[in-house]
């Protein structure tokens, strides 16, 4: 065996797990399918644009441990994500707070907002949520919910709200202030370097293999080390044994546009149902319009994002938590509690809709 670990993934947690390893005089082999590092976080500079590859990704974390030990190989810009939703050409801020409830209704207060919701949500008869649906209901009322979140969520997931978690609609947070930022972190923003930067910073130390399918080679890989992190799908890892998890994926039809400023915001979501994209982002924005050296860009990219459902040989993106997928997670898992040698880690293994900060602090807390 010529290495302590095999780190399968390359993306957050398997970069965080191969920096500790490689601290603590560990020898790593990180392997990747991909024809690049940092999975899903992986940006490249395109006009001098840092555009992200598999969509936009705010950092942000309430976790001192996490935000420390991220600092130390990387500067964060500050950068808070602030959504606009277009519903039929009308503007409305997200997340919920003030400026969405004033555009709604014309109220202007807080009482005001919360009589109105309260009242929309007696006329609905929600009691405890058991849904998306009846969640964001009873959350923000049903014009929000009808104009804002029932065709965003229903293109985003493919299915009726009804038949989706009630957590989904908590990740957004809902606000009684005038206060657009839409995480409520104390800690936010873009790695100044990219976030290509921080995994390549994260994996120095490790032997990088790209292009390099662990599940095709499993043989000979596993002889490598006496230890194996696995980010991978688990469905994937056991060939499927009990039948397939169901994912979401989201394309994107990037361009190139000859013009500085497209629509003013990083991110604005389309929530109308006939629009067939979720949302468009103008990558330049989260960086405050400038390139690494700080330099005006002349030129704007944006991506428009679909969401589709995904096909065995797709790129897996969301894990879909619903009943039948997390009956059939918890079989799988079993099977992985019992592989000794075996730790199985991240979004794609442990069938999570996880945050990077949440990634990063699993990562930081696994027993390897
Ligand atoms: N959502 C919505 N309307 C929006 C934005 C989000 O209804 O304009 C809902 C949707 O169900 C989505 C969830 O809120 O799945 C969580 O959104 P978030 O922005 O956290 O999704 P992510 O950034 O992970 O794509």
């Amino acid at each position: 065996m010529s290495y302590d670990y095999l780190i399968v993934g390359a993306g957050l947690f398997g970069a965080v797990c191969a920096q500790r390893l490689t601290e603590a005089g560990k020898k790593c082999l990180v392997v990747d399918r991909r024809k690049h590092i940092a999975g899903n976080c992986y940006s490249e500079i395109v006009e001098g644009v840092e555009v992200h590859k598999y969509g936009p990704h705010v950092f942000h974390t309430n976790d001192e441990g996490v935000w420390q030990y991220l600092n130390r190989f990387t500067a964060f810009n500050n950068f808070r994500l602030g959504t606009i939703a277009n519903y039929k050409g009308e503007m409305y801020s997200l997340p919920f707070n003030m400026y969405t409830f004033n555009k709604m209704w014309g109220v202007t207060s807080p009482k005001e907002a919360a009589a109105v919701i309260e009242s929309q949500r007696q006329a609905a008869h929600i009691g405890e949520p058991r849904n998306l649906a009846e969640q964001a209901i009873s959350l923000v009322g049903s014009d929000i919910f009808e104009r804002l979140i029932k065709g965003y969520t229903e293109k985003q997931w493919g299915r009726p709200c009804e038949e989706l978690p009630a957590f989904i609609i908590r990740r957004l947070p809902v606000r009684f202030t005038y206060d657009n930022n839409y995480f409520n972190a104390r800690y936010q923003g873009i790695p100044v370097e990219g976030y290509t930067k921080l995994a390549e910073r994260l994996l120095a130390g490790s032997e990088v293999r790209l292009e390099t399918d662990y599940l095709q080679n499993r043989e000979e890989l596993n002889k490598a080390a006496e230890r194996i992190v696995y980010t991978g799908p688990i469905d994937e890892y056991f060939g499927y044994a009990y039948g397939h998890l169901g994912y979401r994926l989201v394309k994107f039809a990037t361009e190139i546009l000859d013009e500085p400023n497209f629509q003013g915001n990083a991110v604005v979501n389309y929530t109308a149902k006939e629009v067939p994209f979720t949302r468009i982002i103008e990558h330049k924005w989260f960086k405050f319009g400038l390139d690494n050296e700080g330099k005006e860009l002349p030129k704007t990219v944006v991506s428009r994002e679909y969401s589709v459902e995904w096909q065995p040989g797709d790129e897996p993106y969301y894990p879909v938590n619903d009943e039948a997928n997390s009956a059939l997670y918890r079989r799988y898992k079993e099977a992985a509690d019992k592989e000794e040698k075996v730790l199985f880690g991240g979004r794609l293994a442990e069938y999570k809709y996880y945050d990077m900060d949440q990634v990063v602090a699993s990562a930081l807390a696994a027993r390897l």
